[in-house]
């Protein structure tokens, strides 16, 4: 039986692109394009760090491994998350994630399918809606 070990790519770890993050975001791919087309990324979201609104052709999993931060869909409420929490995004859905305004968030990205693509960006989530996030 063949086994093939997942390697993280070469790249390490990389800050998150300036024109899909409002604030500093780190991003480490633990599997990057493998046989499952599945890839999965370490992302931490520094304090009032948080990616524009997107959305996945294939949808998305976040599973949270650190701090406290928010996940909100379109026309939803935002969702405080904790270490341990997990969010599962329908495909199409619009939705920003990022830290809270006081607290370091880490969570895991695992985007399947990813020949679908993998983000359609849009705009930055602007202050006003960011604060609204916090009640
Ligand atoms: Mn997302």
């Amino acid at each position: 039986m063949s086994h093939s070990p997942i390697s993280p790519t070469p790249a390490g770890t990389q800050r998150g692109p300036a024109e899909y993050f409002t604030g500093t975001a780190w991003v480490t791919m633990l599997a990057g394009p493998n046989p499952t087309d599945c890839t999965v990324g370490d992302v931490t979201f520094e304090p009032g760090c948080r990616n524009n609104w997107h959305s996945h052709p294939a949808g998305q999993l976040l599973v949270v491994t650190a701090g406290q931060g928010y996940y909100q869909a379109k026309g939803q409420p935002a969702q405080l998350l904790r270490a341990g929490d997990a969010v599962s995004i329908a495909p199409g859905v619009v939705h920003w994630h990022g830290a809270t305004a006081n607290s370091l968030f880490t969570h895991l990205a695992i985007n399947p399918n990813v020949k679908q693509g993998v983000a359609d960006w849009l705009q930055p989530v602007t202050d006003e809606e960011y604060r609204a996030a916090h009640g």
